[in-house]
């Protein structure tokens, strides 16, 4: 079975997230979603919540799970059996973190390959930090996200 791991804060998942992940579905047998305990970005939503919006998105899928992780993500993806770690590449900002990262994990783990899928054109200026942006001010973020994670940044930031 060809398994590859998705890995990323998902604070919230997005539109942006959602399109890898579809992409990523027609690639492998199934996919993890691996939603990282403790990104070294501060979370608005713990991690319970973010799986559980990832969840509600996608309802039930039997190609997908989702699973938290904390450490290394090359550790993860050996216990999950991974053969690949699929990351979106958006701007060129994105790229030299990206590279860094596959550059580490490859040292640490050789037979792990990381595979980048460019993210769609409608998607490439599309971030979690941008989505919270708008929801904070009250923004209409209907065509950033699904419904479910609209209504649950609502709750967040009306609180
Ligand atoms: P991380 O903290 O690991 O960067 P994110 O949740 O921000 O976690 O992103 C997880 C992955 O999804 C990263 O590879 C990121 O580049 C990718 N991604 C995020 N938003 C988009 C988007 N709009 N289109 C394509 N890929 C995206």
């Amino acid at each position: 079975m060809n398994i590859a791991v998705y890995p990323g804060s998902f604070d919230p998942f997005t539109n942006g997230h959602l399109d890898i992940l579809e992409r990523s579905m027609k690639l492998f047998d199934r996919i993890i979603v691996g939603v990282l305990l403790h990104p070294s970005k501060s979370c608005a939503f713990p991690v319970e919540k973010r799986m559980e919006m990832i969840g509600k998105v996608l309802g039930k899928n039997p190609k997908v799970e989702i699973v938290h992780f904390g450490g290394l993500l090359v550790d993860f993806c050996r216990k999950v059996k991974a053969k690949a770690v699929i990351r979106g590449l958006r701007a060129v900002s994105d790229y030299e973190y990206e590279l860094q990262l596959a550059s580490i994990n490859k040292q640490l783990s050789p037979d792990l390959e990381t595979l980048f899928l460019m993210a769609s054109t409608n998607c490439s200026f599309l971030t979690s930090t941008i989505v919270k942006d708008v929801a904070r001010h009250g923004g209409d973020v209907s065509t950033l996200v699904a419904p479910v994670v609209a209504k649950e940044l609502k709750k967040h930031f009306r609180a």
